[in-house]
């Protein structure tokens, strides 16, 4: 049995990261007990962009967002990739890096979780990782009946399992959710109101001085 910590990460768009993200991955590495979670901005094909920020301004202020929490970092790996940004490459390089003993565990919301039948070969995932979903206030787990057998089929017991094999579990998790989206973010910011104590005081700043999101 392997019991080396985990790899743990998270991906997502973070158009902008908020606390929602950063609360969740931070009681994930507590309720996990590694040292620390890694959140991987994915890339947006530049003609599916958001005109409101760029790739690199998204890694920016996830880099901003994790500079003082040591048990958080940024990795920069989708972004300047130039291959499709697909977490099945990601998962694969991560593997790579990793070597075929070591635990790998991604981290989803419930809401991304419920749409992964709609992901590239992700029937794959979990060969190369286990998957921990975590509950958001607004989504209720009411899988289509694949996902359902896939989630029962796979349902890992406990956190320990996660530490016991590579990959191959899916473990969904309660934890505080904290009821922000990146969505509410933008709206707010695009009406003209303050969007502070919803994400860090940096990267609330980094978006006011560089105009994003419509910021007058
Ligand atoms: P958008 O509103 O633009 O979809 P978002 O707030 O959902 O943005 P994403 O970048 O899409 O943020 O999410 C990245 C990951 O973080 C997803 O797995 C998502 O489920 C999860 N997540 C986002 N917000 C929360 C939250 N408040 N609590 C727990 N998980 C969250
Ligand atoms: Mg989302």
């Amino acid at each position: 049995m392997t019991l080396s910590s985990p790899f743990v990460f998270m991906g997502g768009t973070f158009d902008p990261v908020h606390n929602g993200h950063l609360r969740t991955a931070l009681e994930i590495r507590q309720w996990l007990d590694v040292p620390e979670v890694c959140l991987i901005p994915s890339k947006v094909p530049v003609h599916r962009e958001a005109p409101g920020c760029t790739s690199e301004q998204r890694l920016e202020m996830v880099r901003l967002a994790v500079a003082g929490e040591p048990a958080l970092t940024a990795d920069a790996r989708e972004i300047l990739s130039d291959q499709p940004s697909y977490s099945l490459l990601t998962l694969e390089s991560l593997r790579e890096e990793l070597g075929p003993g070591k635990s790998l565990c991604m981290v989803m919301g419930m809401d991304a979780y419920l749409t992964l039948p709609g992901w590239h070969r992700w029937e794959r995932f979990l060969d190369l990782c286990h998957i921990v979903v975590v509950a958001r206030p607004g989504y209720d787990y009411r899988p289509e009946e694949h996902m359902r057998r896939l989630t029962d089929q796979h349902a890992a017991r406990s956190a320990q399992a996660l530490k016991s094999s590579p990959c191959g579990y899916v473990l969904i998790h309660e934890l505080t959710p904290l009821g922000i989206s990146a969505t509410q973010v933008r709206q707010l910011i695009t009406r003209g109101e303050s969007p502070r104590y919803l994400l860090p005081d940096p990267v609330w700043e980094y978006i006011q001085t560089n105009k994003l999101y419509g910021f007058q």
